[in-house]
């Protein structure tokens, strides 16, 4: 079986295994009676989190759209800068 590094909670390395539940294993501190999962699902949920704000982002249309304001912005500027001389 599969130790956890140490006891988020203490950091005592006494763990146990105490069951699973689906693909994580419940592991319980001999030193202060922690119950925790290992792996922990805090690192999936982030993993899952960041995956969906990065989509957002590349899927963003209102980004895009400024972003061609702003090159059409810079383009007048300069015509304006040329149509001078
Ligand atoms: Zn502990």
């Amino acid at each position: 079986m599969k130790h956890m590094k140490s006891c988020v909670n203490c950091r005592s390395t006494r763990l146990y295994y105490a069951f699973s539940v689906n693909d994580y294993r419940l592991i319980e501190c001999a030193d202060c009676d922690y119950l925790g999962m290992y792996p922990q699902p805090t690192d999936a949920a982030l993993a899952d989190i960041y995956g969906e704000s990065y989509a957002l982002l590349s899927e963003d249309e209102s980004g895009s759209e400024h972003a061609g304001k702003l090159k059409r912005a810079t383009a007048e500027h300069y015509l304006g800068l040329i149509e001078r001389y």
